[in-house]
């Protein structure tokens, strides 16, 4: 629909360009920041179950560290691109800056697909990312953590392939490790509760009580997941949620209009977030086009799947009553949908406050991992409430004050920390 020639890389720059206009930006730091500060691009050989070698291509990208070492995920992605994993990494670096946090922006990626893949072969790969990557990523230059398609599982085998390699025990090398091993209570709830709570706040501002409020959402993987679950016991309804089909190759939209059943459909779900279909109709839920997530007769749009999802070609298909849109997904709205967002007077959570719980929630597994004191649930997700709500108090605020759209606010913020960090550093 909406894949030709989209650069999610090119928007990232967009979105700074336009940002850096509004402050001002001397042209040193616009350089600096336009790009990223340091990339690799390698091959991971892995000897297949069938005896066979395959050669995986992989990639990391660090797009600033000024304000504290490079934070970000490893997505395994049959379609990953350098470009997309630059924009990813960019977007990184406004995320902890905009929840203020002391953590600059990376992000990795191989080019596979794990539904293809034995555990082994998968295995074989993030220990093949790690030893290509070791010198030049760490807990003191470079933290990575999971993302689409990577769990906690891979991020163990990788920090014991990293311990391998330096001889110790590093356990800040890598956020988003299984509980237990290192990890956080609430991280895997994280991105999808932060998501909520930001909604939350939005909804107050406008003066709507969620449970008077009915959801669209895309995705049905662990952000969309989790923020279902706590929107849901804010007492609003999820009127559909869309995801990939992984036997059909595209996208289709599970509906109930009286609101989907969470548990009931994640007894339905893979663990890759896909939905059976089968099982859905028999369970009387419609089946709808994929896209049709976005024309729904709803007050709140969460696309929560993937990138370039609101675009110049579907933004006029929203519906007339959508008030709010939170980002849950990273990059999923175009600038050319932007503009009609913004002429409509629709509220956006844009991604990198939005989907920032995530981040925030690694902060705090390496702040108890350095510690060496792990945390109560309750602990986590209230610090997490702190830190969500907070941040996007003091973004609303500057755009209500400066009449600025959300997503420029929230740019304007993370920017402008990141700038004075890198003036400061006398980098530029
Ligand atoms: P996931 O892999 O768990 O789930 C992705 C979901 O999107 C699945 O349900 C999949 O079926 C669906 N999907 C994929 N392509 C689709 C399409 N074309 N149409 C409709 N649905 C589609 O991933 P996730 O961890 O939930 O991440 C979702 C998004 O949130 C990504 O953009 C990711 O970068 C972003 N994000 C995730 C985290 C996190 O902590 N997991 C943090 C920040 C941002």
């Amino acid at each position: 629909m909406n894949s030709k020639a989209f650069n999610p890389f090119e928007m990232a720059q967009a979105q700074f360009d336009k940002v850096a206009d509004i402050i001002n930006l001397d042209q040193p730091t616009r350089e600096l920041l336009r790009y990223p500060i340091r990339e690799f691009s390698f091959a991971i050989p892995v000897r297949m179950d069938d005896g066979s070698t395959k050669v995986f291509r992989g990639f990391r990208v660090q797009h600033n560290d000024a304000r504290g070492p490079a934070k970000g995920g490893i997505r395994f992605h049959p379609h990953e691109t350098l470009d997309t994993v630059r924009a990813l990494a960019t977007w990184m670096t406004w995320k902890c800056s905009v929840v203020d946090i002391p953590l600059g922006g990376g992000k990795g990626g191989v080019i596979c697909d794990p539904h293809n893949l034995s555990q082994r072969e998968q295995e074989a790969i993030c220990r093949g990312w790690v030893r290509q990557m070791a010198r030049n990523v760490g807990p003191v230059n470079d933290v990575p953590a999971p993302d689409v398609m990577t769990n906690p599982q891979h991020m163990l085998w990788m920090l014991d392939e990293f311990e391998s390699i330096h001889g110790g025990r590093y356990p800040g090398f890598i956020t988003g490790k299984p509980v237990g091993m290192g990890g956080s209570l609430g991280r895997t709830e994280a991105t999808g509760f932060g998501l909520v709570y930001t909604l939350r706040e939005a909804l107050k501002e406008l003066g709507i009580r969620p449970e008077d409020t009915r959801a669209s959402v895309q995705g049905f993987g662990n952000v969309a997941q989790y923020a279902i679950r706590l929107y849901q016991q804010l007492g609003g309804k999820v009127a559909c949620v869309s995801c990939w089909d992984q036997e059909d190759q595209t996208s289709y939209t599970f509906r109930k209009q009286a609101g989907i059943d969470l548990d009931q459909l994640l007894g339905i779900t893979d663990r890759f977030g896909g939905i059976d279909k089968k099982k859905a109709a028999s369970l009387g839920y419609e089946q709808l086009p994929g896209a049709a997530w976005i024309e729904q007769e709803v007050d709140i749009l969460l696309p929560a799947a993937i990138e370039n999802q609101i675009t110049g070609d579907n933004v006029r298909k929203m519906h007339a009553k959508v008030r709010v849109i939170g980002e849950g997904a990273n990059g999923p709205t175009t600038p050319e949908a932007d503009k009609v967002i913004q002429e409509r007077g629709i509220f956006v959570i844009p991604d990198f406050l939005a989907n920032a719980g995530g981040v925030t929630c690694s902060y705090f597994e390496q702040v108890q991992g350095n510690m060496n004191f792990f945390w109560k649930r309750e602990e986590v997700l209230s610090q997490l409430d702190n830190k969500m709500t907070a941040a996007f108090g003091a973004v609303s605020e500057l755009a209500r004050k400066q009449k600025l759209y959300m997503r420029d606010a929230a740019y304007v913020i993370a920017v402008t920390r990141v700038a004075e960090a890198c003036h400061m550093r006398g980098w530029v």
